[in-house]
């Protein structure tokens, strides 16, 4: 087994899940079996209670496990299926560690930060990729952040356990361009690299997040002041069309052969064309369309990852350039002329969501879609909007709504899962991960997953569609075209007489892949660019 082990050094966001996630990709391309993990040094035991202003989406992986958007990189960049022994923060490692001391499994001994954290961090590491050939794991955080120290130690003692051949250093780094002098500045790479050698840590290789080039003198400087290899100093430029290209920038620079040859690997040549094909998707698309999210996080992309790059995706799949316009729900409810709003609008996605905010301009767009025949999808909260805005305004229950927004409503069409009622804490409780979803022949959901009969699709929720409003949703025209098999949920419900307003409980977006578009989504843009040509 080989260990690579990515830090980051100068400042936060630099993508290191995304370099992480890219370096997986190449090595598969190498067919080796790559195993990724991310640690987190925050306490929270998940992101799950997170505001997703602060941390992004939480992203769920099949086993139900609420994890950090990182994951969704990892498992979007490799073929790995990730689960919970991918994934922990410090307060899950303190968690364990305190639990351990109340049983009394130290009896006699001080519980300290080294050895009994760092033996739980080195614990989690041997376990995670025991069939892999290659284990990648991120180091969240910068280096230098004192809740990190413990990660760092627990790495250093692993190079000495496992021999440092089979044990390899990536840190990520920025080298921010000053306008002022002109000039790109090595010193704060140099101070970082410093900060991981005072803990015991060389880096093997340094990957530099840049805006523009890096000089050949100042590889050489990297080199001399770091202490690595001059081929070893990677240039990693801004993207400037899409994330897929990192994978072919990366082996341009040839960080799969340095990797390979410093872990002493025997592997196959690179081989890069699937990722080339999708590059070229996107530089050059035959099509174009626009699709309105409406949402409540605005100008943070990272709130809705998932989504964001399951549109991508289905760019990729249906060669066609897809803009999104962020509409702002809450605008939405001032707005006198909606039609206007939505004038260059081909299609309207509602995310999943929590809470009042904004709710009912999403309810107005929802009805905007249907009635105008704009191809809709709702996802999750989405879903949920979609129901009450055909209670309100085809059913007319003016006052429908979900328990969630107003607990007392007359019209509950979606409320509280029964298994949810008596849940007190807020903390990985919600119906989580992947469940089975039944499809009803014959319906548009059955053609868009290829008439399969089960699917299984991964959820993030505590309300549903209440069973008592089913059939008189029938009669009126909503078709329940997908049902979970073991409790009768709603999990998808289309319109009869539209082209394309799909509503689902799940979440389609965490199972995209750039090379396997969810049919949800590549059937969705599909629908804009006929409904498009047909104007
Ligand atoms: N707030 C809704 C629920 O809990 C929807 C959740 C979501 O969109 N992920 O059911």
């Amino acid at each position: 087994m080989k260990y690579i082990f990515i830090t980051g050094g100068v400042v936060s966001s630099l993508g290191k899940g995304l370099t992480a996630g890219s370096l997986g990709a190449l090595l598969e391309c190498r067919r080796l079996k790559v195993c990724m993990q991310k640690f987190d040094p925050y306490l929270n035991i998940d992101p799950g209670t997170m505001n997703p202003l602060q941390h992004g989406e939480v992203y769920v992986l099949d086993d139900g496990t609420e994890t950090d958007l990182d994951l969704g990189h990892y498992e979007r960049f490799t073929s790995s299926i990730l689960s919970k022994k991918n994934t922990f923060t410090s307060g899950q490692i303190y968690a364990s560690v305190l639990q351990k001391e109340r049983n009394g499994d130290y009896l006699g001994k001080t519980v300290q930060v080294i050895p009994h954290i760092t033996n739980e961090i080195k614990e989690r590491i041997y376990a995670a990729g025991e069939d892999a050939d290659v284990m990648i794991t991120e180091i969240g955080g910068t280096t230098g952040d004192i809740e990190g120290l413990p990660f760092l130690e627990a790495l250093r003692q692993i190079a000495l356990e496992r021999d440092h051949e089979n044990v390899l250093f990536v840190h990520v780094t920025l080298i921010p361009f000053l306008k002022a002098a002109g000039e790109l500045k090595t010193k704060p790479t140099q101070q970082s690299v410093a900060k991981l050698r005072e803990i015991g840590i060389q880096p093997d290789i340094i990957i530099c997040r840049t805006e523009i080039p890096i000089s050949d003198d100042m590889r050489q400087k990297i080199s001399l002041f770091c202490n690595v290899p001059v081929k070893s100093v990677i240039e990693e430029l801004d993207l400037k069309v899409s994330i897929y290209e990192l994978p072919l920038l990366l082996h341009f620079e040839k960080l799969d052969d340095i990797v390979c040859e410093k872990l002493h690997i025997q592997a196959q040549s690179c081989e890069i064309q699937p990722w080339e094909n999708i590059v070229e998707k996107i530089k050059f698309p035959k099509n174009e369309c626009t699709i309105g999210l409406v949402a409540k996080y605005l100008d943070v992309k990272d709130a809705y990852k998932s989504v964001y790059e399951a549109i991508a995706h289905s760019s990729i799949y249906n060669n066609c350039k897809v803009n999104i316009e962020v509409i702002d729900a809450e605008e939405l409810e001032q707005m006198d002329d909606v039609d206007e709003f939505f004038k260059d609008i081909g299609g309207i996605l509602i995310p999943g969501g929590f809470g009042n905010r904004g709710v009912e301009g999403k309810i107005l767009a929802a009805e905007f879609a249907r009635e105008h025949h704009i191809p809709y999808l709702g996802i999750c909260l989405g879903m949920q909007i979609a129901a009450i805005e055909f209670a309100r305004h085809v059913l007319g229950y003016t006052d429908a709504n979900s328990t969630e927004m107003v607990p007392a409503t007359t019209h509950p069409v979606i409320h509280m899962m029964l298994t949810q009622r008596n849940i007190q804490k807020k903390g990985g409780t919600m119906r989580l991960g992947s469940y089975p979803c039944k499809l009803v022949p014959r319906t548009k959901a059955h053609k868009i997953y290829q008439e399969m009969i089960y699917v299984n699709e991964r959820h993030r929720h505590r309300y549903e569609f209440n069973n008592d409003y089913r059939k008189e949703f029938e009669a009126n025209g909503m078709v329940f075209s997908g049902l979970n098999p073991d409790f009768d949920l709603v999990e998808i419900f289309e319109l009869e007489n539209h082209p394309w307003f799909i509503g689902v409980q799940f979440h389609p977006e965490f199972q995209s892949r750039p090379q396997r578009t969810h049919p949800l989504f590549a059937n969705f843009v599909a629908a804009v660019l006929q409904r498009r040509d047909k104007q």
